[in-house]
């Protein structure tokens, strides 16, 4: 699961904000995973 390092050569540009991310990720969540992480705290909120 740690291949991201490995195959840092591939690059392909996130469409959601513009930044490198790796094809996996998009190909997984179709963006990056910073996008992913803000994407998913607006549908979940930490649970106060
Ligand atoms: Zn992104």
């Amino acid at each position: 699961m740690d291949q991201t390092k490995a195959r840092s050569n591939e690059s392909v540009v996130c469409p959601e904000c513009g930044q490198p991310t790796t094809p996996r990720q998009l190909g997984e969540w179709g963006h990056c995973r910073k996008c992913r992480t803000a994407d998913s705290r607006a549908v979940q909120p930490l649970r106060w």
